[in-house]
This record gives C-alpha cells, structure tokens and sequence, in this order.
C-alpha cells in the first residue's frame, strides 16, 4: 500500500468531524448555557444511551418516514448469528442439498419435511433476529419517552421536565449544517397537562437561551397540525387535492401524494412550490378544540413579547408530532438553516407502551447553532478561550439554592405570574409556574414535593394591591412584599 492510500484509509468517517480547539470552547459554552438557562425553567439532565432497540424509532418515529427508511444505522445483535433456530433452520437446508447434490434418500415427502424444518427454525430466527436489531439513536426523543416509561416516572410530582445533550446519527447527505453524527441540546416536557401554556413556556425558555447566548436575527415560526380526530380528514383533503394535481410535481411528490401526504408539503422543489401554495391549509381545518389551542397558545406567546410567524407548512417529518409545531431558522447557514425544530406529541407515551401521558419538547442541532453564532460574530474565539478556565458549575449552582414555586390563582393573575417567573429566572433563580389554575393546598403540597424553597402566593387580592406573599416552606412563615422588594428579599436570602 503507498503511503498516500495509508493516509486516505485514516481519515474521518465522511459526514462525521471533529471539533477541535478552540472551537471545542465555544461547544462548552453553548451546552452550558443551556444547563444554565434550562435550570432556571426547572429542567434536569437525563442521560441517554446511544444505542437502542431499532423497533423505538420504528414505532415512534414512523416506519414510513425517512428517518427509519433510509437514515438509520442499524446493525444485528452478534448473538442472533448463532439463534438455536437459526442454526437448526440453516443445518435442515444444508442437510436437503446435500441429500439432493447425492441423490440419496432424496423424496419429495422428505424434502417437504426439511424445507418445513428449515422455515420454521429461519422464521423464528429471523424473527429474532429483527427484535434484536439495534440503532445507534437518529433523535432523543423516543429513548426520553421510553426512559419515561421503563422507570415509572409518570408518579413523580408535577410535570417531568428533562433535557438531553449529546451526538445523534443520521445517514444523509452531508453537506454544511448537514452532518451524519450530529448534536442535538434538547428538552421535554411530559405529565397530564396539554395546557397551551406550557408550550409558551417552552418556546419562552428557547428563546431565552438563545437570546442569553447572543445570538440574533432568528425567526420562530408556528403552526398547528392538529389532532386525532381532525388531521385525518385534513390529509384526506389533501390526498384529494393531490390527485388532480400531482402529476405535474416532482417525483418525490407523486409517491408521497400517496404514501404520505403531508410530506409534499416539505418539499423544497422550486417548480411545486406554486402547486404547493394552493393546496388546502391545514389551519382551516382544525377541529374547534385544536383552533382554541392553537389561539390560546399564541396569545400567549403575544404575551411574552415573543414575537413569530404561522408557516401552515410547517408539519415536521415524524409521525408523533400534533397540535403545536415549531421551528427555529437562523442567520448565516445557508439552506441548511433550521437550528431547531419542536413539538406536542400527545399519545406518544401511550405508543409505547406507557400510561396516558401527554408531551411536548424540542431539539436544537448544536453544529447548527454553533456556526450561526460564529456566522453573527457571536461566537469570539478569543473570548471562549478566557471561558474555557472558568469552572462549569456557575450560575446553575447558584439557582440550586433558589426554588421558588408561583402558585397562581385566577387567571387574571396568571401573565403578572408569567412575568415574575422571567424576573425570577433572569437572576437564575429555580421557578416552576404550573400551566394550569391549581388550588392553594395543592399548590403549596405539590411545591414542598418539589423541594422548593419559597411559594409566591399570587391571587386577585395580590393582584390589586401590587404586593404578593411570599411563603418560606421550611416554617410556614409568611410576608407580603412588593415585587420588587419581593425579588431583592429572594437575593438577599439566597447569598450565604
Ligand atoms: P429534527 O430532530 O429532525 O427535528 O431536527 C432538529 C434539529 O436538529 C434541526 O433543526 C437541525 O438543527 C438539527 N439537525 C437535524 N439533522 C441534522 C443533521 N444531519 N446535521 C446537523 N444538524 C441536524
């Protein structure tokens, strides 16, 4: 071998690179803002294997979409090579073909009998053989759910609220912003609730973090892509519509006009997109509960000065997706520009296997992310260097000793909830807001259950004097404060 095929043979899987220093700083810096930002929403990390059985993303996922067709790296088990069966099955072959290749003993009764012998033992290997295969994770959020159910975390106390940082692996195409092992910084929420609210805070919390990590010029784009009952009649709409009409789009359109009509509303061919803006929206076709949703959501989003855009396109490429859907495209990437993509997939949990359970979350590609905030000079390498001695503990520590648990009551109260629990988090206190109205004694249970250290007490009578109470939980012991006395007390209490 000459000593440049040597060279060629030890270079880097295609579509699969490394990140050196310094930009290696800037990663940390952009993984621990998150642990940062997301602690302050009451977040914790879960760690997730990277391997899981195959048949996760099948059932989630989707076995028609991409991702399972095509994308996945999915190998055997070592051990289903030699299955008992497996063997028998190839041993009763091997035993016919001999028997024929000597013409001896060789019936069709007999041979009857050994082809029956060998399908049962290859099928049941084969069966086998396919439970056990195994991929290395193309996206999180399937272990999440599946790591949800196997450990029985639907009794833990209020929302489970986790995020996730680390490699997923796709077989595309590699381009720029287009990798095969990819990173993703993701998070979901699951418990009982599908209050909208909880998806403006989720979108509140991203946001946040992007804005903490300085990176502008992003737009957040919504839509809703309904539920059960109404999606679908609307993919009927459009399977009709598509009929008269797909002929004329490209190839890819035609067969997903049939397998999958939703997906011709992704694609990206300029000649279809004119075909494309005429096909039925699925907005004028939400069911009533999914539009109140779906307006509820945005109001609230209105509320938090969060602003975005509906794109009814915008229905993502898994099949566990409903109601709410979101997607996040930056600056400087070129057509690879979606730095994050999220969603509620209610019924997900049931899928597999779990108890009924709703959810909603995200996933932000950090290669993505990492290259935009360069792309807007957000990402100085000279000052990641200084970062890179500063000990990663920080800000996420400091709200360690910070819990503080709004119990809200009325919903006239709830927006001065919502901005005290920004206020609060922005000085990287601990702050659950639960999404939906609860009454005090459960309020205050469910806080002490989650180790806060302090409720904030928040009614109508609050409301009108400007002055909130503020409720130790250790001793009961109570005060009412202005908020922003309220905030410095909170300050003044959390420093040693
Ligand atoms: P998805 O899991 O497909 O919803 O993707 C969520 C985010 O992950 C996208 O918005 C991208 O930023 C990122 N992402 C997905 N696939 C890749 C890839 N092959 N290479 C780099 N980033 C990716």
């Amino acid at each position: 071998m000459t000593q440049e095929k040597q060279a060629e043979k030890l270079q880097a899987i295609k579509g699969v690179r490394d990140i050196l220093p310094p930009e290696s700083a800037l990663w940390n810096r952009v993984e621990q803002t998150a642990r940062d930002v997301f602690a302050t929403y009451n977040f914790r990390e879960i760690r997730l294997p990277v391997i899981e059985h195959s048949e996760l993303f099948a059932r989630s996922v989707g076995i028609e979409t991409d991702i399972v067709l095509k994308e996945m790296y999915t190998f055997p088990d070592p051990t289903v090579v030699a299955d008992r069966n497996f063997l028998a099955g190839m041993r009763a072959l091997r035993d016919l073909h001999d028997a024929y290749q000597k013409n001896r003993g060789y019936t069709i009764a007999r041979a009857k009998e050994y082809v029956a012998a060998a399908f049962a033992g290859l099928s049941e290997g084969i069966e086998r053989a396919a439970s056990r295969l195994t991929s290395l994770r193309p996206e999180a959020t399937a272990s999440v759910v599946r790591a949800y159910i196997e450990h029985g975390m639907h009794t833990l106390p209020g929302d489970v609220k986790l995020y996730y940082i680390g490699p997923m692996f796709r077989r595309e195409r590699p381009q720029k912003g287009r990798y095969r092992q990819f990173y993703q910084i993701g998070a979901e929420v699951l418990g009982q609730s599908d209050s909208p609210n909880i998806d403006a805070e989720v979108v509140e919390m991203l946001m946040a973090y992007l804005e903490r990590l300085g990176l502008r010029g992003t737009t957040l784009y919504v839509n809703s892509i309904g539920n059960a009952e109404c999606r679908p009649k609307y993919i009927e709409v459009l399977r009709q519509a598509l009929q008269s009409v797909s002929a004329r789009m490209c190839e890819d359109c035609q067969g997903r006009a049939i397998t999958n009509p939703l997906r011709v509303l992704d694609c990206k061919v300029e000649a279809d997109q004119p075909i494309i803006e005429k096909l039925p929206r699925i907005t004028d076709h939400l069911c009533d509960a999914c539009r109140a949703h779906f307006s509820a959501f945005q109001e609230q989003l209105k509320q938090r000065g969060i602003a975005y855009e509906i794109n009814w396109r915008l229905v993502r490429g898994l099949d566990y997706y409903m109601r709410t859907t979101f997607e996040i495209t930056a600056p400087g990437l070129g057509a690879q520009n979606a730095i994050c993509g999220g969603g509620r997939y209610d019924g997900l949990v049931e899928l597999l296997g779990g108890p009924p359970a709703k959810g909603i979350g995200f996933a932000i590609g950090t290669d993505r992310l990492v290259l935009s905030l360069q792309e807007v000079g957000a990402g100085n390498m000279k000052a990641e260097r200084k970062d890179v001695t500063v000990p990663v503990t920080g800000n996420a520590l400091k709200a360690d000793v910070g819990k503080v648990f709004i119990a809200w009551m009325g919903t006239a109260s709830y927006p001065t909830a919502v901005k005290l629990a920004r206020r609060l988090r922005a000085e990287n206190f601990i702050v659950e807001l639960p999404p939906e109205e609860t009454k005090l004694k459960k309020s205050l249970g469910l806080a002490d259950r989650l180790g806060a250290h302090y409720a904030v007490l928040l009614g109508e009578d609050e409301l009108a004097s400007g002055s909130y109470v503020l409720r130790r939980l250790a001793d009961g012991e109570q005060k009412k404060l202005p908020e922003p006395e309220l905030v410095g007390y909170l300050k003044s209490d959390r420093r040693p």
